[in-house]
């Protein structure tokens, strides 16, 4: 099937017609840990969903979805998941390339409807998240008998006195594993243990401790060729340090890997606009409003209190925004994600809460308001004169635009020294240009003119460059 693309080589397909991902020209690397897997084997380089003997009512949700074709990691990774007896599993590829229908797939394949017992769980580390992955649950199952639960923390949640025995439950690492430990879950029919964001969900401190906690609760797989769940970790990151840690969580793992100079999608263009100060900043943000409406944005700012602040201050200049972070109670931040993803508001602002997994089409920029820091991630370890970029958040939270082949562009807002040379490590470490939006001798007409164009037109490092 031909790939319907417009004049500058941009997929141009609405959600439901899409059928074929822009892929990176190169690779994936592929390690099998069981021999006797032949990588030539039909299975193996399975081209539709079809052939990969899906359930016929999982093929009709597919189809339902506008899934007319598997991308690549679905396409390379499925074979692998849905084998018996069943393999642990360590996948990566780049933001935005269907991860979740790899895993999800997964899943509703491996539980029997006849039984009412929880056979596959699911964690994510945003409610968020949590919420966007049992909606693809939802529409893959649509014409299936499985039923599905939440767990994430909810006033109204089960008491430690209830039972849950839904097929399916998608929530955070913390209730999975009070649910677990409460028995409000039956453990032992549980067959698929899932990790989205699996890289921050092992590795990160707090996230990481309530993920180990539903393993133990888990208790042990049992024999590697035989075992009693399949372990199933997904994220387009997985650092040199992070990989030791998933190998031990996901032993004797079939994975598939991505070379460091991939893992950033080159689709994404990226931008920086020097600012002067902090107060700069806003300034300069204000002066971006009408374009970061153009589609839909999302600003990245490194405390709660400052999201806040810039949404207020926005808001009393009559600018329509919304701020999501942690802060806020699990309802309302229910209500601000699904008016923004409605498109009741076209801009957020946000913390790291949302840089990872959220997939809204329409965000076509990203504004890293702040640039993301080691220290913000992992508190215990703060060290203010010793602080490094994080990349890996970085690499997610541009990954909230250019999502399967559409067009997304970030601008990253840097006022000093600091900022900049962060900016730097973080283009080297990628691999990847970050171009100045020319501001010198520029009025502010001239400057939204530029990134309007960037947004509409060509967004070529070339024509970048020249500029
Ligand atoms: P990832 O988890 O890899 O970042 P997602 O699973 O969120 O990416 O998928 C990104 C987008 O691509 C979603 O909107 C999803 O509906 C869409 N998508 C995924 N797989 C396909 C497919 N095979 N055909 C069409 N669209 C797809
Ligand atoms: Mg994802």
């Amino acid at each position: 099937m031909s790939l319907k693309t417009d004049e500058e080589g941009w997929v141009t397909q609405t959600p439901t017609e899409q059928s074929e991902l822009l892929e990176p020209a190169h690779d994936v690397q592929v390690t099998l840990a069981d021999p006797r897997a032949d990588p030539n084997s039909p299975l193996y380089s399975v081209k539709t969903f079809q052939e990969l003997g899906l359930h016929s009512q999982l093929q009709e949700g597919l189809v339902a979805m506008g899934f007319t074709r598997p991308s690549k990691i679905q396409e390379k990774a499925l074979p692998m998941l849905l084998r018996d007896p069943p393999m642990n599993f360590i996948g990566q590829s780049q933001s935005g390339t269907g991860k979740t229908a790899a895993f999800v797939l997964t899943m509703l394949s491996r539980i029997d409807v006849e039984k009412q017992t929880t056979q596959a769980i699911c964690i994510a580390p945003s409610r968020e998240l949590a919420r966007q992955i049992m909606s693809v649950v939802t529409a893959m199952s649509k014409f299936t008998k499985v039923t599905t639960e939440f767990a994430i923390k909810d006033d109204n949640g089960p008491s430690a006195s209830s039972r849950i025995n839904a097929h399916l439950i998608v929530g955070t690492p913390g209730t999975m594993a009070f649910y677990l430990n409460k028995r409000i879950i039956n453990k032992n029919t549980i067959k698929v243990f899932v990790l989205d964001e699996a890289d921050t969900m092992i590795a990160t401190d707090g996230l990481g401790d309530h993920t180990n906690r539903v393993k133990t609760a888990l208790g042990p797989q049992g024999d590697p060729l035989e075992p009693r769940y399949q372990i199933i970790l997904f994220s387009a990151t997985f650092n040199d340090k992070v990989r030791a840690f998933a190998d031990k969580f996901a032993p004797n793992a079939n994975k598939i890997e991505l070379k460091k100079e991939e893992v950033s999608v080159a689709g994404i263009k990226q931008f920086f606009l020097d600012c002067e100060s902090v107060k700069d900043k806003y300034d300069k943000l204000v002066m971006l409003y009408n374009i970061l409406t153009v589609g839909q944005s999302i600003i990245f700012c490194q405390h709660r209190h400052e999201a806040d602040t810039i949404a207020q201050r926005m808001i009393a200049e009559g600018h329509k925004v919304a701020a999501l972070h942690g802060a806020k109670d699990g309802p309302e931040r229910d209500r601000i994600i699904d008016r923004f993803r409605e498109g009741h508001e076209k801009v957020l602002i946000t913390t790291n809460v949302i840089a990872r997994g959220i997939d809204i089409l329409q965000v076509n920029m990203v504004v890293n308001y702040d640039l993301p820091l080691m220290s913000e991630r992992d508190k215990n370890r703060f060290n203010p004169n010793n602080d490094k970029p994080d990349l890996e958040t970085y690499i997610h939270r541009i990954g909230r635009t250019g999502r399967f082949g559409r067009r997304g562009i970030s601008i990253n807002f840097v006022h000093d020294k600091k900022s900049h040379d962060l900016m730097e490590y973080l283009s080297r470490e990628m691999g990847r240009e970050i171009l100045p939006i020319p501001t010198q001798g520029k009025s502010e007409e001239e400057i939204e003119e530029y990134v309007k164009n960037l947004l509409k037109k060509d967004t070529t490092v070339g024509e970048a460059k020249q500029a």
